[in-house]
């Protein structure tokens, strides 16, 4: 009953729509063809890892030389993102700011940052800290649309922090089923599920409305549903805002 509870109120707004009918609330950008997972660009090492099972990723990675030090991570813009753009991307970051102790800091001689970049065809980021300059691409678009909704510039962010998608958690086949059969062929290894050795829920229950959840409809090949939640009544790939839930996991990967 617990789970249900939390599962109901971090959903919030989402909670009378009907999964008959899923929007399509990711944007398409996120589903880049050459990243793992669509939208994550992971370093050599991470991807050796994965395959060879040495890692688990449920959601959060628990080697802490991805994380940020000092809970700060540091960004920069490139040329390209104009001032509007910047405006909204630090909005974002101040929202995340604001939901935990975490601090987003203009670099100065850092080595190691976020560089921000619209020189793209997707929204995409690393997982957690490399160490020196890694790119978050979010590809032009109006502010509030594609790369530039504002949850998904969150979720981006989030990559950074160090987190992966909700629906690769160890234990996401009780919380939801994975249509095969409806997704794009070559696609199917966005739907893997990770062991638990090198991520972590945090003892946190499954959440369905998490800004980082795959929508119903991901990497469809027919139009049809690809994940189907167990629970009747909630909407997946919300990219509006951070769950409580989200907010959670982030407070305790940086020991807010
Ligand atoms: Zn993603």
């Amino acid at each position: 009953m617990k789970w249900f509870l939390i599962a109901c109120c971090a959903v919030g707004v989402s909670w009378a729509s009907p999964i008959e009918s899923p929007r399509i609330l990711q944007p398409k950008e996120e589903m880049g063809d050459d990243l793992f997972e669509g939208d994550m660009d992971l370093t050599e090492e991470q991807k050796n890892s994965l395959f060879d099972g040495l890692v688990d990723i449920r959601t959060g990675l628990l080697n802490e030389k991805y994380r940020w030090p000092n809970k700060t991570l540091i960004y920069d813009f490139a040329e390209d993102v104009n001032t509007e753009q910047r405006d909204w991307i630090e909005k974002g970051l101040q929202n995340i700011a604001s939901n935990t102790c975490l601090k987003f800091v203009r670099r100065t001689t850092e080595k190691g940052y976020v560089l921000v970049t619209t020189n793209s065809t997707g929204c995409s980021s690393n997982v957690g800290r490399r160490g020196d300059r890694q790119l978050l691409k979010l590809k032009n678009a109006k502010l509030g649309s594609g790369c530039f909704k504002f949850g998904t510039i969150i979720h981006e962010f989030i990559h950074a922090l160090g987190f992966y998608h909700a629906q690769s958690a160890y234990n996401r086949d009780e919380y939801v089923t994975i249509n095969w059969e409806n997704i794009e062929p070559g696609h199917e290894h966005n739907f893997e599920i990770r062991d638990n050795k090198t991520t972590t829920m945090y003892d946190l229950e499954y959440d369905y409305g998490s800004v980082m959840h795959y929508s119903a409809t991901s990497f469809s090949v027919n139009g049809k549903p690809t994940i189907v939640p167990a629970q009747d009544g909630v909407v997946i790939g919300q990219r509006e805002k951070m769950s409580d839930l989200d907010i959670e996991r982030i407070k305790r990967m940086y020991k807010c």
